[in-house]
């Protein structure tokens, strides 16, 4: 379950969502090519632009929308033992509960995870049931990737004394403050735990952009791979009193 906060035309709503609910906007979203981010939670934030007109019909204004997905049961520090376990949960279609010694575990076709291990994982919400089935729940696949995926810039090296050999060296021989003969260097590296992003800004925000565009492909690859067969509902049946509305406000 989650906690659906909607920025729309009309002001801010809030509701809850099921998990259904979450995955059908998470796809609508991609569909309509507005930016994902998912939270080390379990979380996702979804937000677009609108640009409407003026009563002239030329004025363009640009208004900030937003759905932001929290979830009741944030996921927590994972453990890589408990990555492990999910990673295991997540690549067996045949994962079910089963008991032994009067105990539920959850057992795969050639594997178990032991009772009290199943029970936290279980408290936490990191599974759920699907028929006979056990399979991950929503939180515990976007806590898992937005973890795998922690971005960081680092600080800007500052004002500097070259050295000697530096071609630039007699820059800035004028500059107040005590900054005589020195330069400034404001570019910052961006980074992420995956390994697959190492950019460089001319700045930290440029950088943190980097970062932000980042996380926002990983999502909408994620999304587009595993959620997007999720059909958007003819009718809306969200909490909220209609997020097809919103999402079009
Ligand atoms: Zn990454």
């Amino acid at each position: 379950m989650y906690r659906e906060t909607i920025h729309h035309a009309a002001g801010v709503t809030e509701g809850t969502a099921h998990e259904r609910h979450a995955t059908m906007l998470l796809a609508s979203a991609v569909r309509r090519g507005y930016a994902v981010e998912f939270t080390p939670a379990g979380g996702a934030l979804i937000t677009w632009t609108r640009h409407l007109f003026g009563p002239g019909g030329n004025s363009a204004v640009r208004a900030e929308r937003s759905i932001s997905l929290e979830p009741l049961t944030p996921v927590g520090a994972l453990s890589a033992t408990t990555r492990l376990d999910l990673n295991l949960i997540a690549g067996d279609r045949h994962t079910r509960y089963a008991e032994k010694d009067g105990r539920r575990v959850i057992a795969g076709l050639t594997w178990q995870i032991p009772a009290f291990t199943t029970a936290r994982l279980r408290a936490r919400r990191l599974v759920v049931e699907e028929g006979d089935r056990l399979r991950l729940s929503l939180t515990a696949r976007l806590g898992l990737l937005a973890q795998q995926h922690r971005t960081r810039t680092t600080d800007p090296r500052g004002w500097y004394r070259p050295s000697a050999g530096d071609p630039y060296g007699v820059a800035g021989l004028n500059r107040p403050g005590g900054r005589a003969g020195m330069l400034r260097d404001g570019g910052s590296a961006a980074m992420c735990s995956c390994g697959a992003l190492s950019g460089w800004g001319g700045g930290r925000d440029e950088a943190r952009r980097l970062t932000r565009d980042h996380r926002r492909a990983v999502a909408a690859a994620f999304i587009a791979e595993h959620l997007a067969s999720v059909p958007a509902p003819a009718v809306s049946r969200c909490d909220c009193g209609g997020c097809a509305e919103c999402m079009t406000g």
